[in-house]
């Protein structure tokens, strides 16, 4: 067996039989697509996309992974690519194309990107016979026909929300309100028409504003719209597979856009539940009951109904101002975000603003915190991930009514239920939860309302299932380059746990038994005679190794048995921190073995120091 590295920066497999036969890999090759990753950008297709793509890496039921993706950096050329790593699993290559300075609704075709990914995809290596779509906003409307005739690949795309059926996205009227019309802002819309399209949502916004030309003006948008719904309809056609991660989603795909039934597989998403767990909520007596906001600010996500409905509550029962805070977490947006601030300070209600915080940090940043987690969002969501998150800790869910949010949550079982876009219900609702505090500890007995364990679909049985598609899918292919090629006579994958000899020298006991440190012990001596110093590992060369074998099924590590690995310290100043890090970064168990003699600066043991990290 040998490995090396191919222009995609990919380490590529390759095996060798005893008649020198060279073979390759018979298992899917995925090239995942979406207009972001990870750590540039974060929301749901994002982050979904990544755990995606790690997991499918580590499956080892694929010969490759690979993303391409987008990314704006405005100090840079228009379309340059820049290749990176996925920060979790540094073998999976990421093709950033930089769009920077795009006019917003401008162009759905985008000839540039276009040739970006084709070059992309000729040089991918080895050729992916999947290609798996995100989002194509922000990117190119053509890129699924392109994937076809590069790669003859099967594609895939996952339905993140209605892009595909508004040109907006969420069914969200977002035109100017005019004096005229008296338009509220983000009216629900009923359906997709290109005249309504044009007028309501478009030439308020990107119009010359001129009278003289109104009417040229609503014909090029109609016109516009026509075009991008026409464009839409034959990236459909190139598609072989859409997921749909909720009913609702896969419903009015179906009923209202007349996508073939059997062609919208539904598919819940699925979780890393190894960091849903050990939820520990504490609160006092006299801790007022708390209910947290997550996600982005902006006003499709109903924040400033959450504030609206917390007010109502204070206005009509003065009394209860103490008894409830609202905690709002996630990336600020610069103008939605002071104009919340604002709303909530002239409020009389107690709110709290937290920063964004890593994925993997949610139950201790987050879900330790918080009695409920709200999500008021005026679009008819597709499957909040919030939702299932909370959920799987046991945190109840307070939502609407409508589209996929209620679709996850029953009301008086796992959560409770308000009106959709109504600040009355909502407020109602939360008034309930604070009058009814026994009600939490019902709430919270019941987590996702279909599996038989409650909880929710693990993202190992969600790749698998996505992995019979891609098989089903490529059936053809797989078995014409089996019975053309030999099987392969090994697997290549990497033992289940690893030692690391970190700091076999160091020791704070000399206990009578031990081989190394004992004073009846010659290695020691030997080693100071000689006059060599103590042996520590470079962390990066741990650091190096666990990144490589991760992905073909590392998982857990143990430092150093024969010193004591809580005095482990490299030569630069790296130390047994960073190793724990290093496990939390990539999932993976430290198996420990210390003589617990250590405390942490808070006055903590050694064990219960590292439990603690
Ligand atoms: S009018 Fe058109 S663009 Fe606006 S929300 Fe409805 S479908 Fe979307």
């Amino acid at each position: 067996m040998a490995r090396f590295l191919g222009i995609s920066g990919k380490i590529n497999r390759v095996f060798f039989s005893t008649s020198s036969i060279v073979q390759t890999i018979t298992k899917p090759s995925i090239l995942l697509v979406n207009h972001g990753y990870p750590p540039l950008f974060n929301a749901g297709s994002e982050v979904y996309t990544q755990t995606l793509a790690v997991r499918l890496n580590r499956s080892r039921k694929t010969s490759a992974v690979s993303i391409i993706a987008r990314e704006q950096d405005p100090f840079r050329a228009d379309f340059l690519i820049r290749q990176a790593q996925d920060e979790h699993d540094s073998t999976i290559p990421i093709f950033l194309i930089n769009h920077a300075r795009e006019a917003p609704y401008q162009r759905f075709v985008n000839t540039d990107i276009d040739r970006c990914f084709k070059n992309l995809c000729q040089n991918l290596d080895p050729k992916p016979n999947i290609v798996h779509f995100g989002h194509l906003n922000h990117l190119s409307l053509t890129l699924p026909q392109s994937a076809k005739d590069i790669l003859d690949a099967k594609i895939i795309y996952t339905l993140h929300d209605y892009w595909l059926m508004c040109p907006r996205g969420q069914f969200l009227i977002n035109g100017v309100a005019s004096t005229f019309t008296n338009q509220e802002p983000y009216q629900l819309c009923t359906g997709q028409d290109d005249k309504i399209c044009a007028s309501k949502c478009f030439t308020s916004r990107f119009a010359t504003g001129t009278t003289t030309n109104k009417d040229r003006e609503m014909d090029y948008w109609t016109w516009w719209i026509n075009e991008r719904m026409r464009t839409v309809r034959q990236a459909c056609d190139t598609i072989d597979m859409f997921i749909a991660p909720s009913l609702h989603l896969q419903k009015r795909f179906i009923d209202e856009f007349g996508l073939p039934p059997e062609k919208v597989k539904y598919l819940p998403y699925g979780f890393d539940r190894s960091i849903l767990t050990h939820r520990q909520r504490i609160r006092s007596l006299n801790d007022p009951l708390t209910f947290g906001y997550i996600g982005r600010h902006s006003p499709s996500k109903g924040i400033n109904l959450l504030l609206e409905a917390a007010q109502q509550i204070v206005q009509t029962h003065p009394e209860l101002a103490n008894q409830f805070r609202i905690v709002i977490y996630g990336r600020p947006d610069s103008t939605t975000t002071s104009n919340l601030q604002t709303m909530a300070k002239t409020s009389g209600i107690t709110v709290e603003w937290r920063s964004e915080y890593k994925n993997s940090e949610i139950i201790a940043r987050v879900f330790n915190h918080v009695d409920y987690i709200v999500v008021p969002s005026i679009w008819n969501e597709n499957s909040p991930l919030v939702i299932h998150e909370a959920q799987q800790c046991r945190v109840p869910v307070i939502t609407a009514n409508q589209g996929g949010m209620s679709e996850l949550v029953k009301d008086g079982v796992n959560g409770l239920l308000f009106t959709h876009r109504n600040v009355s219900s909502l407020a109602q609702v939360i008034l309930r939860a604070i009058q009814q505090p026994d009600l939490l500890d019902k709430l919270n007995q019941h987590g996702y309302l279909y599996s038989n364990d409650e909880q929710v679909p693990s993202i190992e049985s969600h790749v698998d299932q996505l992995i019979d598609l891609y098989s089903t899918l490529t059936k053809g292919d797989v078995e014409e380059r089996i019975n053309l090629q030999p099987k392969p006579i090994e697997s290549l994958s990497a033992p289940r746990r690893i030692t690391f000899d970190t700091n076999p020298d160091d020791c704070n006991f000399s206990c009578i038994m031990c081989e190394q440190h004992s004073e009846h012990s010659p290695h020691q001596k030997a080693r100071k005679e000689a006059k060599i110093r103590r042996r520590r590992m470079d962390f990066d060369i741990i650091k190096q190794v666990v990144a490589e074998t991760v992905s073909l099924g590392l998982e857990e590590i143990i430092p150093s048995t024969m010193g004591e690995p809580l005095m482990y310290r490299d030569a630069k100043g790296r130390t047994f921190e960073d190793i724990i890090k290093l496990c939390r970064d990539y999932n993976i168990k430290l198996n420990l073995t210390t003589n617990g003699s250590f405390f942490s600066p808070q006055g903590h043991s050694g064990i219960s120091y590292v439990m603690q990290k």
